[in-house]
């Protein structure tokens, strides 16, 4: 009884199910292993970056009140600072999250007069509203910072062009989101960033060059700042909190453009030199610790699910053997059955409320129902396996995250037998004698 297909079956994963994953990750074996070896390079890196910073015991204890003099807290930035080539970083719990950290990187960097350029379209959801793009109050809009976008052309490629049009006396800083978020183009190569900031500092090399980087950190063995970046910016939820961190944000790049974070965060005069780091120091430097495997982990795990689903015949979006250059897995279901029998697969696979059945639901801000699967350890985490889709065409559901990757698999074969319970699927399509 201790053989992997009986543990399975009492986790209600039926044999067909399992054997036909099987023989999926037969085919992904190859891909594993330069994932693998991608994980090994950044976990030296990090290594060093800790190594270097000289960080030691007293490091994770925490601070209170002010937080002066808190070594941890300042140690660690210069971890960050290390691990991006940057010249500084700020790496706090009091950055609430990624929007939050990128909010603080714009408003603080931009002053009235000012405008923000997008050269790669559209912006994640909740940065509309950071911008001004939808009315909002506090927006950059509001402070008289004005707002600009260069949308991808058809094939992806950047509109040259439309973007040296674009920018003109008032450009002050540019936005680059290095993943696709929810939006149907591709995620950017760090080498592709790295063209596009060379061409924008040709044509005006003052523009600051920001780099929206959630769920992009580790992907590669390089990141933004090493090709020109000025700034990176991500949330400590998604791959660099390496699933312990329990809140939090950071900014890494140049020293002024940090340091002008730092002074929106607390307050101008104070700066970085206060920000008690309270208990959650550890948490930190723990979840970078694991970081590069925990997104190796993640990256297989959509690796299987768009393999699986690509060969039931689904739109998956990377494609089953395409590069990938962030840890979001996209499949069309083209009906809504698909989108909710896949969550309620990922929900019955967590290790935190696997019994709750998830339900589409109107959520403020979206135009369609939205269904949401996550029993994560840290509330809304999407480093943890997660997935979830608008109730409307073309019916895609969008997945990310997995800590270790058996639990990723098993999060992956969980939606396979949850689609063959519902009927949504046919049991016929497992037989892997068609393989
Ligand atoms: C998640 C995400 C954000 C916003 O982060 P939150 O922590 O959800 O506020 C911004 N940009 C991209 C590309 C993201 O994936």
């Amino acid at each position: 009884m201790t053989q992997l297909q009986d543990i399975y079956k009492g986790l209600s994963i039926d044999a067909d199910v399992l054997a036909f994953g099987e023989k999926i990750l037969e085919e992904c074996k190859e891909r594993f292993a330069k994932i693998d070896e991608t994980a090994e390079y950044n976990q030296l890196k990090v290594v060093k970056a800790m190594q270097d910073a000289k960080v030691s015991e007293a490091c994770l204890l925490g601070t209170t009140g002010y937080g002066y003099n808190d070594i941890g807290r300042d140690t660690l930035e210069q971890v960050y600072a290390n691990l991006f080539h940057a010249e500084d970083a700020l790496v706090r719990p009091q950055i609430t999250c990624g929007t939050h950290a990128l909010a603080l990187a714009l408003m603080s960097n931009l002053r009235p007069g000012d405008e923000l350029l997008s050269p790669v379209g559209k912006p994640y959801d909740t940065l509309e509203e950071v911008i001004g793009i939808r009315p909002s109050r506090g927006s950059l809009r509001e402070y008289g910072i004005s707002y600009r976008q260069v949308d991808l052309l058809d094939g992806g490629e950047f509109d040259w062009d439309g973007i040296k049009n674009a920018i003109n006396e008032k450009t002050k800083m540019v936005t680059i989101q290095r993943s696709k978020g929810y939006e149907p183009r591709k995620t950017l190569s760090v080498e592709r960033i790295g063209e596009l900031i060379s061409f924008i500092k040709n044509i005006k090399p003052e523009i600051i060059c920001m780099v929206d980087n959630c769920y992009g950190e580790f992907v590669q063995r390089i990141e933004p700042t090493d090709v020109g970046a000025d700034m990176v910016v991500g949330s400590l939820i998604k791959n660099p909190g390496g699933g312990l961190a329990p809140i939090g944000g950071y900014i890494a790049g140049k020293k002024e453009c940090v340091e002008n974070a730092a002074y929106r965060l607390t307050s101008p005069g104070l700066g970085k030199e206060v920000g008690a780091s309270l208990g959650v120091l550890s948490s930190f430097y723990e979840g970078l610790f694991l970081a590069p495997t925990v997104t190796a982990s993640a990256l297989k795990g959509a690796i299987f699910a768009a393999n699986i689903y690509e060969r039931l015949g689904y739109h998956v979006v990377p494609n089953a053997t395409e590069e990938r250059f962030d840890i979001i897995q996209a499949i069309t279901f083209g009906n809504p059955e698909g989108v909710i029998s896949f969550c309620k697969g990922i929900q019955a696979a967590a290790p935190v409320d696997s019994f709750v059945t998830p339900e589409p639901w109107d959520m403020p801000g979206y135009d369609a129902p939205v269904i949401m699967a996550a029993g994560a350890f840290v509330s809304g985490s999407s480093i943890e396996l997660s997935a979830d889709g608008p109730i409307k065409p073309p019916y895609a559901v969008y997945m990310q995250g997995g800590l270790t990757f058996p639990h990723a698999k098993y999060g992956m074969l969980r939606t396979l037998q949850s689609m063959k319970d519902d009927g949504v699927i046919d049991p016929a399509k497992l037989k892997i004698t068609d393989f």
